[in-house]
């Protein structure tokens, strides 16, 4: 198909339209522009062009701007708001917390009731295997960076100096931290940052579409990625190399499933050569792929699990990590030896955050959420998938409450549109004209509703979509 070029200005002309109206006819007569935040993953020049979405209000899966307009918000804040944006619970036991007792540490083994009944909840809620402890931190970031000092604590203590490195996957997202973005496989968080740390190497990310070979099928692929990962290892020596870190399905990398047996062949290599996992579940736990973790939806036992977001329906910063009996034992006598475990954050086990995330998985059990998703699944993805074949949609991918679209010219991995037309750049900021939010992430937007979300709402995602994706391929032709 042929393409009209879209520049930088017609990727953002939803959003100066936006700006239209907060300076004249419907909006607040605010204007933001050039405002003093370094916003996060915002370039300058719409900071100083462009004005900001500054959203007001939430109620259930809608967002209100400050000029009153109402947003459908496709992708939960930013995959997290699993409950929504008016839950009257979670306020509730913020607001009890904060009356009790607003501040608590964790240090020095004195600790709050939040935190020791919450990490009770969670230990019981991970299934996939048992862990055995669990360390609270303030975000996803922070849970991953924790989870790097752990592995060296432990490879220390068991006299393995060396075993030290860190393996992560192209197009992984790990968060932004020092270590959390050299996890990340992502080059954008890495450019002028000096990043990665040399430490950290990536293995192949494992889509299906984009990287098999002609001929080859999903089993033949992940048999492929195996070998590449053992090999990476083998070359590194199995005795430098401590972790692999992965999401179950890879979210803000665009949505990425595992190909067929992958998972299995991967913790086979792993354990050949006493390489631990840690499942990062910050988008997948808590039951956006229709199991309570990823881990549970692809058979992967973990030795660490990084937890966050819907822990606490993002209602409050809490982020945590979960460690296997068998970390966590030599964790603990080399603490003895030592005298200490010299890590934690003032707000590790915050009694709020804690009693925030504590009410939110008594609402996950109570209303079933699994049984929630898994009803509303068929009807997000169906209605999504419908869309498949048009001209300028190279594959749709989900599950359970997550999707991601990938654009690309011919139906094809390998002819991108070039990045200047800002094809999904546009596909977003017409949905955002429309009154709905997505993510846009390269060529690909994303999606990941709150689970709050009605029937008639997911046809309203589904309508918003077909209508943001006319306007694109009439722009793109
Ligand atoms: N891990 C995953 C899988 C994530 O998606 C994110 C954030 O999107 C993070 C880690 C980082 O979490 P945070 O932004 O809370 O630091």
């Amino acid at each position: 198909i042929q393409v009209q070029l879209l520049s930088q200005q017609y990727a953002t002309e939803a959003s100066l339209q936006r700006d239209d109206n907060s300076t004249t006819d419907t909006g607040s007569g605010q204007s933001f522009k050039g405002h003093g935040m370094l916003a996060p993953f915002t370039p300058g020049w719409q900071i100083a062009d462009v004005n900001p979405l500054v959203i007001e209000k939430s109620e259930g899966t809608y967002l209100y701007d400050i000029n009153g307009k109402k947003y459908l918000d496709s992708l939960a804040g930013l995959w997290s708001t699993s409950l929504g944006g008016s839950e009257a619970r979670l306020v509730a036991a913020a607001t009890e917390q904060l009356k009790t007792l607003p501040f608590y540490h964790s240090f020095w083994n004195r600790t709050t009731k939040p935190s020791l009944e919450l990490t009770k909840e969670i230990l019981e809620m991970f299934t996939a295997r048992k862990m055995g402890k669990v360390f609270f931190a303030n975000s996803g970031s922070e849970a991953n960076d924790s989870q790097v000092k752990l592995v060296w604590y432990y490879n220390n203590a068991l006299g393995r100096p060396k075993k030290k490195k860190i393996i992560s996957r192209l197009k992984g997202y790990h968060g932004s931290t020092l270590i959390a973005a050299s996890l990340t496989g992502i080059p954008a968080l890495h450019q002028q940052f000096d990043l990665p740390v040399p430490f950290v190497l990536h293995t192949d990310c494992p889509h299906f579409w984009r990287y098999h070979l002609p001929g080859e099928t999903e089993e033949e692929f992940s048999t492929r990625l195996a070998n590449n990962l053992e090999n990476l290892i083998l070359k590194e020596g199995p005795e430098t190399v401590a972790a692999f870190i992965a999401e179950p399905v890879i979210g803000s990398g665009g949505v990425i499933l595992p190909p067929a047996t992958y998972f299995d062949k991967v913790q086979a290599v792993l354990k050949k050569y006493d390489v631990l996992f840690i499942a990062d579940e910050v988008i997948c736990g808590f039951g956006r792929l229709g199991t309570m973790f990823g881990c549970d939806k692809y058979n992967i036992k973990p030795d660490l699990v990084s937890i966050a977001k819907a822990l606490s329906s993002a209602y409050i910063p809490i982020g945590g990590v979960l460690v296997s009996p068998e970390v966590s034992d030599v964790i603990h006598s080399q603490s003895n030896k030592l005298g200490n475990f010299a890590h934690g954050f003032t707000y590790s086990g915050h009694p709020v955050a804690c009693a925030v995330a504590l009410e939110t998985l008594k609402i996950y059990k109570e209303r079933n959420i699994l049984e929630v998703v898994n009803n509303l699944a068929p009807r997000f993805q169906d209605g999504i998938k419908a869309y498949q074949n048009s001209p300028i949609i190279g594959e749709i991918r989900g599950i359970g409450l997550i999707s991601g679209t990938e654009f690309t010219d011919n139906k094809s991995p390998n002819t991108p549109f070039p990045t200047e037309w800002g094809v999904a750049a546009y596909f977003g900021e017409v949905c955002e004209k429309y009154g709905m939010l997505v993510r846009v992430s390269g060529d690909t937007i994303t999606m990941s509703p709150p689970f709050c979300i009605t029937p008639e709402e997911i046809d309203e995602i589904i309508r918003i979509y077909g209508k943001a994706l006319k306007d694109t391929e009439q722009r793109v032709k």
